[in-house]
């Protein structure tokens, strides 16, 4: 009891819970717990987020009460719309495929970048090229995103390097459009 009783404390008419990482949280009745929850959950600002968001945002605003992880779930668990509208995912359980690269210089993933506002020499393009292996990246800014241009970063970024480790690289591009 006495070791309990350490981890609260009274302020005014007020109960708050001491934490060593944490501000004092104000502790909730049931009932101002319950609506708190709600309110949380499917009021004005209410997102009809999961329990564990919502046990989050309860400490992050200062307050605290011993059900509040169980309450959250159990409401998450028992909300209608959520049930209604909430994600189903079709997809068989399977498991996860790692793409991995063996060895440093193997595998390189390209992607342009921008328009960005032009900046030096006209520059607004960015191509980059990352290693999978090591997260190395080779980067060079372009006024535009030509053949020619893309085939000279290929050879004197890429193949140069790959070439002094292998002899072959595949490179992943990514084809989304550029732009915003
Ligand atoms: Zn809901």
């Amino acid at each position: 009891m006495k070791l309990q009783a350490a981890r609260f404390v009274l302020i005014g008419d007020d109960l708050y819970r001491r934490g060593y990482t944490r501000p004092l949280l104000k502790c909730f009745t049931p009932d101002q717990a319950s609506y708190v929850v709600r309110e949380l959950h499917e009021g004005i600002c209410g997102t009809h987020s999961g329990a564990r968001t919502m046990v989050a945002k309860v400490v992050r605003a200062g307050y605290y009460w011993p059900t509040v992880q169980g309450d959250c779930t159990d409401f998450v668990q028992k909300c209608l719309k959520c049930q209604e509208f909430g994600t189903l995912s079709h997809q068989k359980p399977e498991e996860l495929h790692f793409m991995l690269s063996p060895w440093a210089f193997v595998q390189w993933g390209m992607d342009i970048i921008g328009p960005f506002a032009p900046g030096k020499g006209q520059c607004k393009f960015l191509l980059v090229g990352i290693d999978y292996f090591t997260k190395w990246i080779e980067a060079e800014p372009l006024t535009a995103i030509t053949a020619r241009n893309v085939q000279n970063f290929m050879w004197k970024n890429i193949v140069s390097a790959s070439a002094f480790h292998r002899s072959s690289s595949p490179i992943t591009v990514d084809s989304s459009p550029t732009g915003r």
